[in-house]
């Protein structure tokens, strides 16, 4: 344990969903394509990026808060479907 420094290596970010800070790679980056959100899996699509846990407790909390459109900024609401099934794979598989 070195608990000396406190090291910035691991960037936090804030879940939109449950809003609580975690460790970026806990975390899935989603951005903005057009109306919908996407799952940046590689962290490499560029614009705006929010951040959720990749759980669909988190993705649902974050879905009917609208964080995502505050998020990004978007006039109206935003596609999730996507976002929602590769979670929904994702977490099954996990757990
Ligand atoms: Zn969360």
């Amino acid at each position: 344990m070195s608990g000396r420094t406190r090291a910035k290596a691991c960037p936090e970010r804030t879940c939109v969903g449950c809003r609580q800070r975690s460790a970026r790679n806990g975390l899935l980056r989603v951005v903005m394509m057009g109306d919908r959100c996407v799952p940046d899996l590689r962290g490499t699509l560029p614009g705006r990026g929010a951040y959720v846990h990749p759980t669909t407790s988190c993705l649902e909390l974050a879905v009917r808060r609208r964080a995502f459109s505050r998020a990004f900024r978007a006039q109206g609401p935003l596609d999730t479907g996507q976002l929602q099934q590769w979670v929904g794979r994702t977490a099954s598989s996990e757990v």
